[in-house]
């Protein structure tokens, strides 16, 4: 607990909601700058889009999207085209608003007319996608799979997957979305806290039944009937290790922004939660990514009629508790300084928070992002790694630390490592393990990099006038095609419609994706006739040559 008034500062910082202090200089926290804005509908799908732009058939694990209101009229034009190319085609559109959770807001259409337009969307943007028509089914129903994510760092880029996630099922059986059962959402939504509605759900005492199951109970099943189990596990890993990968630009221009390079400033990781959903041919697909997944161990159950209490739960134990537990382990502080003396074992103590009865919490309004971890208290879990492995759950009017000490642990061997005692991680690494098979994708981080050099004044996520002129002065990339003239209005035309989105009115000037957009623009100019990523990768080069050049040529002046 971080009281009012600490001085001292911590090694870990667990926030429940969002990453937003400013006032850490060292340690580590639980959240980074910009993830919750990040994994929101709608800059998710505009993040995979660029990269499907890049690389179509990489990106072919998102449904297509559409965001709502401004890209209505090209829906409608695209599935018009899409209809006039192949009659036979008869799609199922889902609309989901933007910031929503929880199944909040979200409706099946056949027609793009029917979606409502009439207030809703004006006030509140949304994204309308493709509707995955033919999901594996098991038992005759829909489930999607919740995995766990670990982004450990963002520069250099390391990710971990949890070994095992949780299956959620739906609570009426599928069936293929007609006019008639368009709304039935106990068939068509995955949801746990629609579902747990329903008169059909099951508790289960055991991970391999009832309406929330493990993912390697699944995987047990479907090896059984034979699937490739293997193939299965490569191509989610491959989706994970995508979907990071069109996250971090941006992550990185919030990341400069909040925690610039060269001033002391904390570190950050994070633990994501991944929705993905699996078609009748076991073809995983993205359906979006939680920032702040809840870590319930627990659910309500009424024992009569208006009484709550809150039970253990040992589906989301079993996964949930492995991924804290290895989370930290993973960022454990000390570690290093053990390998570096081999010394003394250790006690590590933290708490860790989340939000009472806040399952799956995204960031609503700025009144969310300044809850902070001093405030707001609620169920609190302490966790002595090393000395045990119990996770003792503190009530709330014991707000007392519970301190058990080695001399309560007499079985703990204090000549051991620490993590002897420790089941075997059931975080995996996956990257940089397969950095090789995927670093060519990584296009669009190498344009954030001459955008972040180029914001100027250190704090900034936009890029202003000057500040774009300079890049491309310094690139060499104005010459007699292309005049300063035209890299202002480029500058201008650009700029001014991306702000008019009303993303991010805050400051004026550039966001990162009206500069990749510039970008794409320029490589296009320049290198005519080659497939976009390749005159994107073209223009890197270029530009990353004479930044060097320039850099050499003042690193010599300087002398
Ligand atoms: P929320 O954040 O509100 O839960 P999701 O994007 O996770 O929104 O969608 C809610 C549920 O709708 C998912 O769990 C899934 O069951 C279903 N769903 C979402 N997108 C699709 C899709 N493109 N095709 C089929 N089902 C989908």
């Amino acid at each position: 607990q971080f009281p009012f008034g600490r001085r001292l500062p911590c090694d870990i910082y667990w926030h429940g909601v969002s990453f937003h202090d400013n006032d850490i200089f060292s340690g580590q926290v639980n959240k980074f700058p910009g993830m919750t804005e990040m994994v929101r509908k709608i800059t998710l799908s505009r993040a995979v889009r660029t990269m499907q732009d890049l690389f179509p058939l990489e990106y072919n694990f998102y449904p297509r999207s559409w965001i709502l209101p401004e890209e209505f009229p090209l829906f409608v034009a695209e599935v018009r085209m899409m209809k006039d190319s192949d009659p036979s085609w008869k799609p199922t559109f889902i609309v989901k608003p933007d910031g929503g959770c929880q199944g909040d807001g979200i409706y099946l259409i056949k027609d793009p007319s029917d979606i409502r337009l009439t207030g809703s969307i004006q006030s509140r943007p949304a994204v309308v996608q493709e509707y995955i028509c033919k999901p594996l089914l098991v038992d005759k129903l829909k489930f999607d799979i919740r995995l766990y994510v670990l982004l450990k760092s963002l520069e250099p880029l390391e990710i971990y997957i949890a070994k095992d996630g949780l299956s959620r099922f739906c609570t009426e059986p599928y069936q293929e979305p007609t006019l008639k059962n368009l709304h039935q959402v106990f068939m068509h939504l995955t949801n746990y806290s629609l579902n747990i509605h329903s008169g059909n759900f099951i508790h289960s005492d055991n991970v391999n039944t009832g309406s929330k199951r493990t993912f390697s109970s699944i995987l047990c099943r479907l090896s059984s009937r034979g699937a490739d189990v293997k193939k299965l596990w490569s191509d989610i890993i491959s989706l994970v290790i995508k979907t990071i990968i069109a996250l971090t630009p941006e992550l990185k221009v919030y990341y400069q922004s909040d925690i610039p390079a060269g001033k002391p400033g904390p570190t950050c990781f994070q633990i994501l939660g991944f929705d993905i959903l699996l078609m009748k041919n076991l073809k995983p697909m993205l359906l979006e990514v939680n920032a702040n997944p809840s870590m319930r161990i627990e659910h309500e159950q009424e024992l009569s009629p208006g009484v709550f209490e809150n039970v253990p739960s040992p589906v989301d134990e079993e996964v949930k508790v492995a991924v804290i537990r290895d989370t930290l382990r993973l960022v454990d502080p000390q570690k290093k300084k053990r390998k570096d003396s081999h010394c003394i074992p250790f006690i590590f103590q933290i708490f860790f928070i989340q939000f009472h009865n806040l399952p799956d919490v995204r960031m609503k309004d700025k009144q969310h992002k300044h809850h902070s971890l001093k405030l707001s208290l609620k169920l609190k879990f302490y966790l002595k790694l090393g000395l045990c492995q119990t996770l003792e759950h503190v009530s709330e009017a014991n707000e007392e630390l519970l301190d058990a000490g080695p001399a309560d642990r007499p079985e703990y061997d204090t000549t051991k490592s620490p993590e002897a005692g420790l089941p075997s991680l059931c975080l995996k690494q996956v990257f940089p393990k397969y950095a090789k098979q995927f670093n060519y994708l990584r296009l669009v981080d190498r344009v954030a990099a001459l955008f972040i050099r180029f914001l100027g004044v250190k704090g900034t996520t936009k890029l202003g006038p000057t500040g774009f002129r300079t890049f491309i002065r310094n690139c060499k990339l104005s010459n007699s095609n292309f005049s300063m003239a035209s890299v202002d209005i480029l500058y201008i035309d650009i700029t001014r419609r991306w702000n008019s989105m009303g993303i991010d009115h805050k400051e004026s000037g550039m966001c990162l994706q009206a500069f990749v957009e510039a970008f794409f623009c320029l490589a296009q100019k320049k290198y005519k006739s080659l497939p976009l990523h390749e005159q994107v990768a073209s223009l890197i080069h270029f530009c990353e040559y004479h930044l060097a050049a320039l850099d050499e040529k003042r690193l010599v002046c300087g002398r």
